[in-house]
């Protein structure tokens, strides 16, 4: 199966060789070189700032209408190139194929949504205290945009980093994952197929830490928008503070979920081993740390570990396969960190536990039971394959271990009570919060979250405000 070809986007542009920098790109499932990436140098970041401050006026001034009519195109090419798309995905990233259709169906949808919702960026008109005077408040795109978007979700990230800004009128610059360049490139690519006017985007790829300053400190950079690790998100926060440039940032999150007693124990396991391991566990808003309520907890215990162990792990690729291979080795080695501070500290293996052996980043599902409270686990973000149920036995003790900490990402509370449920979802310290489902939002919802996760909002139309400035108009007669 083919992947894609690797290449730079500038200036309306498809870029490689030149002597630049190359990196492999490799399949997680068989360690495979699918292809070598080449990386963007200064003049290449030059070139693309140039690219992308030249197009803003045009861009920026073209009507919302024909802007949305590019990217509602953009759209239907992804949806008809969708099988091919999720291939891509699926070998540079590991998931399983159903999950990569289904990311890039989003992802259509993600540019649709945007395409339609930048014509509703209204401004509004308001009364004066003067009856001589006119106030008005405009809604105008902030510039040009340096993007950042990780490898676990490489197609629905960096479609909210390219379908918002555009939408808005702004230009961007994404530097997409090293590690999963190709869906990058191919959605990329159903823009530039759309007639996308050429520097209004702009793709690289590079050395991180190299290209993010570099363009952060561009005076031509306006707004940046990252998603990742807390400690990257604060590093870029303190890049951008020095320019004052505005941000979004999506950063990790420690999800708690909470069961009480009242519910259909089966419906809540299945809910929760679903998703639980989807993306094996790569999930920022992914169920990390599973309260429940100690009257269930044996049965509740049993069938998820059942479950989690029946779970099919293999290649993405094979269509029966249920969980693919972790992304890349880093992930393998935080799992085993994590394994072995657990046991040390006394935790229960319900089920899985190891790596797999042979080639690929295997990891089994893994449920774990009495695992003491200090234990790392339970502090830091999994981000992998690893299931820790946890009792308790009230309401107000189980509050305030959800809220412990820093991380106000995603929260879930299943309960039968309709009261419990407004309170508990009130009370909870998060961005997003699942009452009985772990469904928490499509294109047309606001996703972010609060504390060390981060602030600003991607989707929704706070997801398009979140690239314009606001300008107040105050008119005198002449
Ligand atoms: P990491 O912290 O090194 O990198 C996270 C992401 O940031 C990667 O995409 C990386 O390319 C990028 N990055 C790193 N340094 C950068 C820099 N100076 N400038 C710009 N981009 C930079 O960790 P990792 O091993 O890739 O991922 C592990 C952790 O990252 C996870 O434990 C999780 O907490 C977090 N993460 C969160 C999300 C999310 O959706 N919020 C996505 C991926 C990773």
């Amino acid at each position: 199966m083919s992947y894609t070809k690797l290449e730079l986007y500038i200036d309306g542009q498809w870029i490689s060789g030149g002597g630049r920098a190359c990196e492999p790109v490799l399949d997680p499932a068989t360690e495979e070189v699918l292809g070598m990436l080449p990386l963007a140098g200064t003049a290449d970041l030059d070139h693309a700032l140039a690219a992308a401050e030249r197009a803003l006026p045009a861009w920026s001034a073209l009507p919302a209408y024909q802007r949305g009519r590019i990217l509602k195109k953009a759209a239907d090419l992804i949806r008809e190139r969708l099988e091919s798309i999720a291939a891509v995905l699926t070998r540079e990233q590991g998931k399983s194929i159903r999950e990569s259709r289904i990311e890039v169906a989003l992802t259509a949808d993600i540019f649709e949504w945007m395409a339609e919702e930048g014509r509703r960026a209204y401004g509004r008109i308001i009364p004066s205290r003067d009856p001589d005077l006119h106030w008005s408040v405009f809604k105008e795109p902030v510039g040009v945009v340096a993007a950042f978007s990780p490898w676990n979700f490489p197609g629905t990230t960096p479609s909210r980093k390219m379908a918002g800004p555009l939408a808005a009128g702004c230009c961007c610059i994404l530097k997409a994952s090293e590690e999963t360049p190709g869906t990058a490139i191919e959605l990329t690519r159903a823009l530039h197929d759309a007639g996308l006017p050429a520097g209004v985007f702009n793709l690289v790829f590079g050395v991180p830490a190299e290209v993010s300053q570099y363009l952060i400190a561009s005076p031509i950079v306006r707004k940046v928008t990252f998603t990742g690790s807390t400690a990257v998100g604060k590093h870029l926060a303190a890049l951008s503070a020095q320019g004052l440039k505005s941000l979004t940032m999506e950063l990790g999150g420690h999800a708690p979920v909470i069961v009480f007693d009242d519910v259909d124990v089966e419906r809540v396991v299945r809910l929760a081993v679903g998703s639980k391991f989807r993306n094996a566990g790569q999930v920022c808003v992914s169920p990390s740390r599973i309260f429940v309520h100690e009257r269930i907890m044996s049965r509740f215990a049993e069938r998820f570990a059942s479950l989690a162990a029946d779970l099919r792990v293999g290649s993405g690729l094979d269509e029966g396969n249920a969980m693919g291979p972790l992304a890349n080795p880093r992930r393998l080695q935080a799992m085993e960190t994590y394994l072995d501070d657990a046991a040390a500290c006394g935790a229960r293996v319900l089920a899985g536990g190891s790596r797999r052996a042979g080639k690929g980043y295997f990891w089994e599902p893994t449920v774990l039971a009495d695992i003491p409270p200090d234990a790392r686990l339970l502090h830091e973000e999994p981000f992998g394959p690893v299931a820790s149920l946890i009792p308790f036995g009230g309401e107000s003790e189980v509050l305030a271990r959800s809220n412990s900490l820093a991380y106000g990402l995603a929260s879930y509370v299943f309960t039968s009570d309709l009261d419990r449920a407004t309170r508990v979802s009130h009370a909870l310290h998060a961005g997003l919060v699942g009452i009985n489902t772990f469904t928490l939002s499509g294109p047309e919802t606001p996703w972010g979250g609060v504390g060390d996760s981060g602030y600003g909002r991607e989707g929704g139309i706070e997801g398009l405000e979140g690239y314009m400035h606001v300008k107040t108009v105050s008119q005198a007669t002449p």
